[in-house]
């Protein structure tokens, strides 16, 4: 910047800080030393100015001097400027003087320390310049010229200025002189001084040391240079506002209520983080908010967290029932408090009646007690028939706080617990077997079970044996399923050995630990029978001798096939089933408390039951409405004569039925959690795959169970599942005229008959074959609806575009996430062969294999998002692009989070393909599930250009 010395016009009076404009001064006021130049006035476009003139042009060795008045220097200003002007006459314009005339005249400067008042010395004054006109005047034109001149080193406190004329016919206007500073400036929060211009050629840049403003500071005393010019360069060591203070406008002001800075720096404070307490004005940081803390490691800057609630959804798998094991598993807790460092401990208790007490080393967990940061832990080494319990809690960075502070009500507990026994169903070990009597061809055989607590279990053996000498290429094994501990044998071979192991079994007909292989020989003709050698240990004999008196020997006769479903339409007087197979309760013992459902033959409640001989608890109960015909009665009822015959952890259990009054019911027990469809569509995309196969496997189960009866239940689907407190699926729906009544599904086909077309195997649909390969199809479809949570199999396809699809061999895709090795499972359901399709005790061991090893989870089927979000993935529903971020949002059912998207700015679906996954999670999109969902969508809207998705959208097997 240029910076002028102020200017005061009409001043004549010469230092420094003026320009001397004598031109417009008044006559008297001009007291320069001249000795030839004459004062005159010139007019000039109608004004008059004053000039010192001077026109000897026609005499010889002229040297005619005019010396200003002392000009004070200040001190610093070592380099002025001296701004002349002047007119020069054109020496051809005076007749015959041309030969002494000239048209320049000279400029001198001389330092002085003081006012020498007017002594004059020619030979003080250094030459400074001749100065020659850029234009010279004419007789009749005035030409005014400008020049300016640089007076350099200057020392001293003062100089002379001196203008020498040596023949020249001119006139001296105006003398202004000047010096330029740097002006006062404030940069990068230092304030510097004006500073008068560097000068000469050695001190062409001055260094000036600057301030920090207030409230700032700087770690090296910041600097800065003066040019020539006047223009500030190269600023040193710059100053930063102090903690609680931003700059605005040069200055460092406190931050503003609700924000903070931590530090030294430039930055502007920033937004007080979530959670976290507003102070007023000039805060260094912003404290934690009641009941919210930072972790050690977090840092002041950062958001507080609350404490983590308790982890959700806490359940207990059975693995390995005789081993002692089971798996806990649970899902995050609802609120993570905000952090993400979530992990977990579990505590087992041990309870004997009201006592309990540490498991300690007794029982296992793997991978470890404390730290886990999976959901869910292996547990082993239980004993059956004790209660534990298991406390989850969740522990985050903050949970060292938990103790501190006054304890808030409302705070959520950061634990769960769960109560679990390992109840035998699970067989025991068969651990001796004793020859009790032999002839030729027969052998008496009895066995003992190992004890258990607290009282050992009836039970159902499988005996195997073979020959001993048999060809091992060939040996044929007979197999026994036995209801007691003893069996004879007949027609064995006389004089052979032959080789048993016996094996006790659940009562869904898994097998336990089997004995060893025991050998016993049959009598040989012409020896008499010797009695069997005595056993090694006494002490075993009198354990097992009285054990065995309990039961008595079965006979060949007692062998039974497994239980199977007796189809209450076989007997005459369809009372007389429910009479078998259901117990009557009297209606003052059922309360019914709250429509939950509605059935097709009149509300579900849900109520208490309450009868003598019986724990009191939440039941379901199913009414029949008025007005109904014997006809619909007895359908109505079938539905607990089938359910009575069963008994299995994952079928629906009939408590009982109400038919000798007025209003029938049918009372089962109360699956908190409802049906499987609507329970997994409320929570899309926040099960982790380990709990969804977890609840294929508990459905798979139920439907061995009932296949192993051979029961065909026509119309497995997820809305039939009904789900309780600790996730258990539980199979339901029995009723006779089910399928062709009660199902909205049900749809006539032209083999006559209603049926879900989406759910039914193509030979069902065909020609009404239903087989537990049937219903093997169905459990395929709903592994496919658990995976896709409560998704519509085959979307808003027809029925008959799905009939047409499956015959043309057109499966569905996998659902977002399904791991591969559940995906080839549904395939395997879905085999138009189907002899080919797996039985359910592969689907229960494959299912059971893949929860033992969760890493088998790990890799995902391929996924198509444009078909399998039913994504229109190119455009909304009519075709055409979407036209709002809440149109597409809605058709990827996520509309939940329209808001967020609005806040976050994006408005347009432009916008919208411009997202990357970081974008969708800062708009606060946090569950994983939905994060892919949008994120998938997203991938697909791009992929768009080109193709419409061309039905069939599904998988070619
Ligand atoms: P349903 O007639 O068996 O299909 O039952 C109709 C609806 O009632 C079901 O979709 C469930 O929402 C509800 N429901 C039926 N049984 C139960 C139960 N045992 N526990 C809880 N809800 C049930």
């Amino acid at each position: 910047m240029v910076a002028i010395a102020s200017v005061v016009e009409n001043t004549c009076g010469f230092n420094l800080e003026n320009i001397v404009l004598f031109g417009k001064c008044r006559c008297s006021e001009l007291r320069w030393l001249s000795f030839s130049h004459k004062k005159k006035m010139l007019s000039l476009n109608g004004s008059q100015l004053y000039t010192y003139s001077v026109c000897n042009v026609g005499e010889h060795e002229q040297d005619n001097w005019l010396r200003t008045t002392f000009i004070q220097r200040r001190l610093s200003a070592s380099r002025v400027f001296v701004e002349l002007q002047f007119i020069v006459r054109d020496c051809n314009s005076f007749d015959g003087s041309s030969l002494t005339c000239k048209e320049t005249f000279n400029l001198f400067s001389s330092e002085s320390d003081a006012d020498i008042g007017t002594s004059f010395r020619k030979g003080q004054f250094k030459k400074v310049a001749t100065i020659a006109p850029d234009e010279i005047t004419s007789r009749n034109e005035l030409r005014i010229n400008t020049e300016t001149r640089v007076v350099e080193s200057l020392s001293r406190k003062g100089f002379y200025l001196a203008f020498q004329d040596i023949g020249a016919c001119m006139a001296l206007l105006s003398v202004r002189v000047y010096y330029k500073t740097c002006p006062a400036t404030i940069k990068s929060l230092a304030a510097f001084p004006e500073t008068v211009a560097g000068g000469g050629v050695n001190q062409a840049l001055r260094e000036v040391a600057g301030v920090c403003v207030e409230n700032a500071v700087s770690e090296e005393s910041p600097r800065i240079y003066c040019t020539m010019d006047g223009e500030w360069v190269v600023p040193v060591g710059q100053c930063q506002c102090m903690p609680g203070y931003e700059a605005v406008n040069d200055t460092c002001r406190d931050c503003q209520p609700g924000f903070f800075k931590a530090f030294v720096s430039n930055d502007a404070c920033e937004l007080c983080p979530v959670n976290t307490k507003l102070l007023s004005s000039g805060a260094l940081f912003c404290p934690c908010a009641e009941d919210f803390y930072r972790a050690p490691d977090d840092p002041t800057t950062g958001p507080c967290s609350g404490l983590p609630s308790a982890p959700r959804e806490l359940v207990a798998t059975t693995t390995q029932l005789a081993a002692g094991k089971l798996q806990l598993s649970w899902s995050p807790p609802e609120d993570t408090g905000g952090r993400s460092d979530i992990s977990y401990s579990v505590e087992c208790r041990r309870c004997e009646g009201t006592a309990c007490q540490p498991c300690g080393e007794k029982v296992r967990l793997e991978p470890a007690s404390s730290g886990l940061v999976d959901t869910r832990v292996a547990v082993s080494e239980l004993e059956p028939h004790l209660n534990y319990t298991f406390t989850v809690e969740a522990h985050s960075g903050v949970s060292l706080f938990a103790s501190q502070g006054t304890p808030r009500s409302n705070r959520p507990p950061s634990t769960s617990t769960l109560t679990t026994a390992l109840h035998y169903t699970d067989p025991p070990k068969v651990t001796s077997m004793r020859l009790d009597e032999r002839s030729l061809t027969s052998l008496s055989l009895s066995w003992a079970v190992a004890p258990r607590r607290p009282v050992p279990q009836p039970t159902r053996y499988k005996l195997t044996y073979r020959k001993k000498d048999d060809n091992l290429d060939v040996t044929t094994y007979t197999v026994l399923i036995l209801e007691k501990s003893s069996v004879q044998i007949s027609d064995l071979s006389p004089g052979t050995a032959y080789l048993f192991r016996v094996q006790a079994l659940s009562p869904e007909g898994s097998p336990g630990g089997s004995s060893i292989e025991d050998e016993f020989e049959t009598l040989t003709e012409g020896k008499e029978d010797v009695p069997p050698p005595p056993p090694p240990c006494l002490s075993c004999i009198c354990i097992v001798l009285a054990i065995m008196s309990i039961y008595s020997y079965s006979s060949p006769e007692q062998l039974k096939p497994l239980k199977t479903y007796v189809d209450p339409h076989t007997y005459e007087d369809p009372n007389m089933a429910i009479l078998k197979f259901a117990s009557e309760i009297h209606p003052s013992h059922v309360t019914k408390q709250k429509v939950i459902g509605a059935g097709e033959f009149g509300e579900v409640y849900r109520g208490i039951l309450k009868a003598p001989g019986r724990k009191e608890g939440a039941v379901a109960i199913k009414t029949l409405k008025p007005g109904y015909s014997e006809k619909q009665r007895q359908d109505f009822l079938s539905e607990a004569s089938i359910m009575g015959q069963f008994s299995h952890q994952n079928i629906i259990r009939l408590e009982g039925v109400v038919t000798k009054f007025k209003h029938a019911m049918i009372v089962t027990e109360y699956m908190e959690n409802g049906a499987l469809d609507k329970y997994l569509k409320d929570r899309d995309g926040e099960m982790p795959s380990f709990q969804l196969v977890g609840m294929m496997h508990g459905i798979a189960a139920g439907m061995k169970y009932l296949s192993d009866m051979s029961y065909v239940h026509r119309d497995l689907a997820a809305r039939n599942i009904l789900v309780n407190n600790n996730l258990e699926c539980k199979v339901s729906d029995f009723g006779l005229s089910r399928v062709l009544e009660d199902d909205p599904e049900g749809t006539y086909t032209t083999s006559g008959g209603k049926i879900p077309i989406r759910w039914t195997a193509p030979e069902a649909i065909a020609y009404r074959k239903f087989t537990s390969a049937s219903d093997v199809w169905s459990f395929g479809i709903v592994m496919w609806e658990v995976m896709a949570f409560g998704e519509r199999p085959y979307w808003d396809m027809s029925n008959c575009e799905v009939m047409k699809a499956i015959n043309e061999a057109f499966r569905l895709p996998a659902p977002m996430d399904c791991p591969s090795a559940v995906y080839q499972l549904m395939l395997q359901c879905w085999l138009q062969d189907r002899s080919k399709r797996p039985r359910f005790p592969d689907i229960v061991s494959l299912l059971d294999k893949l929860l033992r090893s969760p890493e088998s989870l790990k890799a995902i089927a391929d996924f198509d998002p444009r078909v399998s979000i039913r994504l229109p993935s190119t455009s909304g529903s009519d075709g055409l692009p979407f036209r709002s971020v809440s149109e597409w949002l809605e058709s990827i059912k996520m509309s939940q989070y329209s808001e967020n998207f609005t806040c976050a700015g994006v408005v347009t679906m432009d916008q919208v393909l411009q997202m990357k996954n970081v974008d969708i999670k800062n708009i606060g999109v946090r569950l994983p599930g939905h994060l892919k969902r949008i994120a998938y969508s997203i991938l697909g809207l791009k992929d768009q250009t080109s193709t419409l998705i061309q039905s069939p959208i599904f998988v070619n097997i």
